[in-house]
Order: C-alpha cells, then structure tokens, then sequence
C-alpha cells in the first residue's frame, strides 16, 4: 500500500549484538551482508540514511570496569569496537555498491574521516550512507546517547532503534506470558516506568528536542523498508 518514504533523513541505531547472528561474540559476515541489503533497501528509496553501531559484541566498558579496570580506559576500548563494526558494516554495504563514509568521534585518519556534522551532513546531501563510529568520543556515554545527539544535530527526521523484539513490553514477553506490546509510548513513561528502550540520557536528550523514536525488530529481513515506509509494525516513542 505504500510506495513513498514518510522520512526523508533518518538515523538508524543498531546493537554490537546485532552483527553477531546466532554467534555468541564478534561479527557474523552472513548477519552483516543481511543488516548491508536491509540498508541498501532503504537508499534505494531515496531515503538519506545515517547509522550508528554498538560495540557489545566485542567490548564493553562496564564489564571491563567490573572486573577491576578503570572505568574510561574500558570505555575507550568499547569506543574503539564500534569502530571495528563501523568498518566491516562499510565493507558490506559497499561490496553491494552503497557508497558509505565512517565518521569517527576518536581521530583515526588511516580508518576513518573525523567527524565532521557538516561534512556527514554533505555526505547524506549525495546518497551516501554515514556511519557514525566512537559512539560520542566521551567515556560514561552509550552509543544510544550518541545515536540522539548525532540525530540531532544532522536534523534527522526520527531514530529508528533497532532490536531483536518487535517492540517495547510492559516486561519481557520472553519470562512474562502477560506481558503486553505498546504501540505508542511518551518518553516521560519510558522514563518513569525504566522501559528498556534507551538508557536514560539519550531518552532524555530526545524529550528535550522532540526527536520521535521507533523500536522494531532487526532480525526480520525488511522491517527497516517497512518502517521507513510508515507501517506500524513496531513501538513509536514521542510526546
Ligand atoms: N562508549 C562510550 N562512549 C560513547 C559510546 C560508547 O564510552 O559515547 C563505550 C561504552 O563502554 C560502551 C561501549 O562503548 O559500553 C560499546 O557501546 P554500547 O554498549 O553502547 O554498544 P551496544 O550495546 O549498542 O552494542
């Protein structure tokens, strides 16, 4: 029923977890080739595309803190893998013909250009996909803090967060038989009711600048091309 993108600009937002396909750590190229041709969908319909990716499946900085390391250093690691997917997500998305520039918040110019907005701006302006890697280039930060500030300041039309379940529940469906699906949420619930949609800066950082949200299932191939088309298949997160 529909044929024309409701976004003109978005940006999407996905897990480290979300590259590892059935593994239990690193990057499954089968994963990867699938997440490149859900994208390349999506700038076939012209839809100016920003990404920014996780780091979990290689590092993460609170796990390094818990086991005795300083909590920045583990959190610059952690930055430093979602540089490594960064890179490979390029890779496939241009082994597929996506041209595609990473933008990186830690200064790598063998890797990486630096970011620069205007320059990321300029980027998506051409048909190129912008992948946002170093998550905000600060330690105590997530990659989904970075996902808002960055849909920010390109003026993003929405965040798509993507996940492995079709949406946010009132407890996880995968314990709780009752739990039940929401298909629209404010930020100040998501808040108030500690949702697991977002940790609660880049919650926060949507509400002050009324960036709308949507959560939808990633593992299922075309859900982003639904989404971005205007299906309703997964939960909005607005005012
Ligand atoms: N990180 C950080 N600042 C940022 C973004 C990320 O310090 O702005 C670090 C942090 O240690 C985090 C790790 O990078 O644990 C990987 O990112 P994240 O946990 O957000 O990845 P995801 O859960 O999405 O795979």
């Amino acid at each position: 029923p529909h044929s024309k993108p409701r976004y003109e600009r978005i940006l999407l937002k996905l897990s480290g977890e979300a590259l590892m396909g059935d593994g239990k750590y690193g990057i499954s190229p089968k994963t990867l080739a699938s997440i490149a041709q859900d994208v390349k969908d999506i700038v076939d319909l012209g839809v100016q595309v920003a990404l920014t990716i996780g780091g979990g499946n290689i590092f993460r900085g609170v796990s390094g803190a818990t086991e005795g390391m300083d909590r920045s250093s583990a959190d610059y690691m952690g930055m430093l893998a979602t540089v490594i997917n960064s890179m490979a997500l390029q890779d496939a998305m241009e082994k597929i013909g996506v041209p595609t520039r990473v933008q990186s918040a830690i200064e790598m110019h063998q890797v990486a250009e630096p970011y620069i907005r205007r320059r990321a701006i300029r980027h998506l302006e051409k048909g190129r996909v912008v992948i946002f890697a170093a998550g905000t280039g600060n330690p105590y930060f997530t990659t989904d803090t970075a996902a808002s500030l960055r849909a920010m300041e390109i003026h993003a039309d929405v965040l798509l967060k993507a996940t492995k379940v079709d949406g946010v529940y009132s407890d996880d469906p995968k314990k709780n038989p009752t739990a039940v699906k929401f298909k629209q949420l404010s930020y100040i619930d998501v808040l108030k009711k500690n949702l697991k949609v977002m940790d609660s800066t880049a919650i926060s950082l949507c509400m002050d600048n009324d960036l709308p949200i949507i959560v939808f299932d990633l593992t299922q191939r075309g859900n982003v091309r639904k989404v971005v088309l205007g299906e309703e298949i997964g939960t909005t997160v607005g005012r």
